[in-house]
């Protein structure tokens, strides 16, 4: 198929193979609406094929493309019997953008398009409405000059703002024909002003910058962050949909409205959204007035006092209401649907699924499995695992005492607590310091993208349900509440007022964006749960798993979390995170400034009850599942002493002077620690520490054997291994300290003993190294470190510049590269060579990814494991896995 316009209606659709790919979202779901038979304003579709030439041809569109769009025009010309441009009936277009998924408010729209000094006289005679024909004016002017000519927005919104003061008016409704015409002249000075030149009058020469502007938005700053942040390709390109204009703003007959099939905020089956009379779609988007619900029962919970679209135009409700069934059978999932209401004739724009909260997709999942929509299967295949995150994130702790100060719309769940902040910008510097914050402002625009995703919460002063802040908080999973008139901001002063106080930018506030309560500072938070239909999700996931589940987890806190969400194991039990404790760090300081074996000993002993204490109580919490402990790993010196004081408590404690401390400390320094003394090297160094290490485990083991604990079998794993020797000697050692400890308590004891491969080395020598080993656990943290010769701890300096320039798609510390892959492929059939029987797990932060998770569960890897909060993820993508093979 080459064609690259498609008329909504022609016939060629139907050889079109993947027609999202080819139309975008937005025009493939107007082509579907066309053939449902609904009300869809005649237009056509400019492919993502163009896009992909506009690029190559240096952002130009060759005159047979131009040549092509005006014969589509003509079609549309036709069915609407109009005439582009005419001076007796003028056709009026929409520009729209429409990418194969939907990037919502992410790319650029242009309404109103073919109106100039004389159309805007021929619709006013047409429409014998001249109000109407210059607000339209007004409003085409003030988004072309902003989206095709780049002309900041605020210079026209300011003059609409001041003239509705001098008038003494509230609302834009409140302009008449002639405010509007004197706004025009305004406008059009401010064009002269910025460009040098006039305001296009010419309808080809408009048409093409808007199209032009629509590819190029592709490219813009905003659509970029949204790609990197969703893993959309940029070379898939952006649609344009060019159709007839319907009006929403023609009189009091007249609306706009945006409408989900299903409440995108809880995933209740009820029709909810919002609506403006009088009014075009960007208003309703662009939080500029403040939306009237749709359904009596969404006014009555919100106790509003506008009416609702249900009472005001009941007919176009009710077919509203069924054309909504129609489009949810059809698709088969909740749709977000925008409408327009013409002189009381409804008019569809567009339907797509509609993005919603982790909650709602969960619940709208299972639901229409009930309603026998979809199967179990497709329930599993539709959540984003990743998305399950945000389900696990604490609510408010409704028992502890909290002071709001007001309340907004509940447009996106969860609680957060950060400091006050009024810019995007500011937000994301705070978050480089690793400050939370909470982002207030009027409403955002598609430019606050990056600080929505810097900041912990938002929070606007205007704006509704659907409102860009309430749309895009929900598809990112952060907490959002909108729309609170309660609050007044004062971006300059820089603090925002409520009817009783002021709050600054640095202070801490809370939001609860499942209530809309604003709070100030920080209040306590409480774990959820898997409970309902999350549970019930996750329950159809596992019967379709075979991949095991298991988590990085090392206190007993985190490893009874991870059990309450479905760990399987424990696959990483860093031991050295034991060491941080209070008490016990000056003993392990004691243990590395020793200088002698004896001293080392002594400070080993002091150590050991606590190591013990630590295993039992996993071990108990466990209940018989396998728990891999890996022994001491870090260089020594991320435990020394820093400060005086640290330094001050050694030196008594050891009887050495703090001199002689800060030698021994100069002495352990490594240029390169990371690469340094750690892992077994210092099992090699230091037998006595793993010594003590294996004590704890085995000594553990025999006190729950005693008291009749579930038996777990303990997993020894013997990290940063690269040869046969090391793994031989570190069991050896492992081995004879398990023989000790049996003998002493005439008890016997099972273990294995394994290993990590985290350096390319370790992959590539597996035949020898699988010889010791019982099983193989990747660290794919150090063996994408090693791999590449990137330091893990500081690529995040030049990450950005390698995904800019597309040496990597996506951050390999994230997802399993290629490379690093291969890798693990060779361990494996190495390994498995060797030993039949060996274990296969992975450990590294890829164990909780679902990309990389993919790729164990092809690989056929016994198990995956990943932090305690990841594991409902990685249970769903393991089970998203199998599926898709
Ligand atoms: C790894 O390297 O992947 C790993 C799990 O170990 P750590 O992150 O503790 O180095
Ligand atoms: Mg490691």
């Amino acid at each position: 198929m080459n064609k690259l316009f498609i008329n909504f209606k022609s016939k060629e659709i139907k050889k079109i193979k993947n027609i999202k790919n080819y139309l975008g979202g937005k025009g493939a779901n107007l082509v579907e609406m066309v053939k449902l038979g609904l009300p869809v304003p005649p237009g056509f579709t400019i492919s993502t094929k163009v896009c992909q030439i506009f690029y190559k041809n240096n952002k130009n569109l060759s005159t047979k493309i131009l040549k092509d769009i005006k014969k589509e025009l003509q079609v549309i010309e036709k069915e609407s019997k109009k005439k582009f441009g005419d001076l007796k009936n003028p056709l009026l277009i929409s520009v729209r953008s429409g990418a194969r998924v939907s990037m919502p408010g992410m790319m650029d729209t242009i309404l109103n398009l073919g109106l100039n000094d004389q159309t805007v006289l021929a619709l006013a005679n047409k429409t014998s409405n001249m109000r109407f024909a210059k607000d339209s004016y007004r409003r085409f002017i003030q988004m072309y000059s902003n989206v095709v000519l780049g002309i900041e927005g605020y210079y026209f919104e300011e003059l609409i703002e001041n003239f509705k003061l001098t008038k003494g008016v509230l609302l834009d409704t409140d302009l008449d024909e002639n405010d509007w015409d004197g706004l025009i002249r305004d406008f059009k000075e401010v064009v002269k002003n910025k460009t040098k030149k006039d305001f296009p009058q010419n309808v080809f020469e408009q048409l093409l910058g808007a199209i032009s502007a629509v590819f190029l938005s592709w490219e813009s700053k905003r659509a970029k962050t949204y790609r990197k942040l969703n893993q959309i390709p940029s070379e898939w390109g952006t649609a344009v949909n060019v159709q007839s204009m319907v009006f929403g703003n023609m009189g009091s007959d007249c609306a706009t409205g945006v409408v989900f099939t299903r409440n995108p905020a809880n995933g209740k089956n009820e029709i909810y959204g919002e609506y403006l009379i009088n009014a075009q779609g960007e208003d309703v988007v662009a939080g500029t007035r403040t939306p009237q619900y749709i359904t009596k029962e969404a006014n009555k919970n919100s106790s509003s006092k506008k009416q609702s679209m249900e009472e005001t135009m009941p007919k176009a409700f009710i077919q509203l209401k069924k054309i909504l069934r129609i489009l949810e059978k059809h698709y088969r999932d909740m749709q977000d649907v925008e409408f327009t209401i013409e002189k009381s004739k409804l008019w569809m724009l567009q339907t797509r699924s509609g993005k919603r909260t982790s909650r709602s997709a969960v619940k709208i999942a299972v639901d229409l499995v009930k309603e026998k929509l979809i199967t179990k299967k497709e329930a599993v295949l539709r959540i984003n695992p990743n998305s399950l995150e945000t389900l696990l994130h604490p609510t408010l702790d409704e028992k502890s005492e909290i002071n709001v100060i007001g309340k907004g719309l509940p447009a996106s769940p969860g609680a957060a607590s950060g400091k006050v902040v009024f810019s995007s910008d500011e937000a994301e510097r705070l978050n480089g310091m690793m400050q939370d914050t909470i982002l207030v402002r009027i409403e955002t625009s598609p430019e606050d993208i990056h600080g929505m995703h810097a900041a912990k919460g938002i929070l606007t002063s205007r704006g509704g349900m659907t409102s860009h802040a309430a749309v895009v908080a929900r598809g990112m999973g952060r907490p959002c509440v909108s729309g609170s008139s309660e609050i007044n901001i004062n971006y300059e002063e820089k603090i925002f007022k409520t009817s009783s106080l002021e709050v600054k930018e640095g202070d801490i506030i809370t939001i609860d964006g499942s209530t809309g309560r604003i709070i100030l500072g920080e209040v306590s938070t409480v774990k959820p749960e898997i409970s309902g239909d999350f549970s019930k999700l996750m329950n159809w996931a596992d019967k379709f798993r075979k991949l095991k589940i298991r988590t990085n987890a090392e206190t007993p806190m985190d490893t009874k979390t991870a059990r309450d969400f479905g760990a399987e194991g424990i696959g990483l039990c860093r031991t050295e995170h034991m060491f941080f404790d209070e008490e016990r760090i000056l003993s392990v300081r004691e243990m590395i400034l020793s200088k002698t074996k004896e001293k080392r000993a002594n400070a080993l002993k002091k150590l050991l009850p606590h190591q013990k204490k630590d295993f039992i109580e996993i071990f108990k919490i466990m209940n018989g599942l396998p728990v891999t402990v890996r022994l001491l790993d870090p260089p020594l010196h991320e435990f020394l002493p820093k400060n005086e004081k640290e330094i001050n408590d050694v030196s008594n404690a050891l009887d050495l002077s703090t001199k002689e401390i800060q030698s021994r400390i100069a002495e352990l320094h490594e240029h390169n620690p990371m690469l340094g003394h750690r892992g077994c090297r210092l099992g090699i160094s230091f037998p006595e520490i793993y010594e003590m290490q294996c004590r704890a485990i085995f000594e553990a083991l025999i006190y729950c054997k005693k008291n009749k604990f579930k038996l777990i079998i303990p997993e020894i794993m013997i990290p940063l291994v690269s040869s046969e020797v090391e793994i031989k000697i570190m069991k050896d050692l492992v081995n004879r300290i398990a023989k000790k400890v049996q003998e002493e308590n005439k008890i016997n004891i099972n273990y294995l003993v394994g290993t990590m491969i985290e350096l390319p080395r370790a992959a590539i020598k597996a035949s020898e190294i699988a010889k010791h080993a019982d099983f193989f656990s990747f660290g794919t943290n150090d063996l994408t470190q090693t791999t590449f010769g990137i330091s893990r701890d500081d690529s995040g300096k030049f990450l950005n510049d390698y995904i800019e320039n597309k040496i990597f798609d996506i951050d390999p510390f994230i997802t399993i590269d290629e490379g690093v892959g291969e890798l693990i492929e060779i361990a494996l059939k190495k390994g498995k060579k060797q030993n039949k029987k060996i274990k296969l797990g992975i450990c590294g932060e890829h164990g909780g990814d679902p990309k990389s998770i993919n790729f164990c569960s092809k690989l056929g890897l016994n198990y995956v494991s990943c932090s305690p909060y990841r594991v409902p993820v990685a249970r769903l993508a393991a089970a998203q896995a199998q599926l898709k093979e």
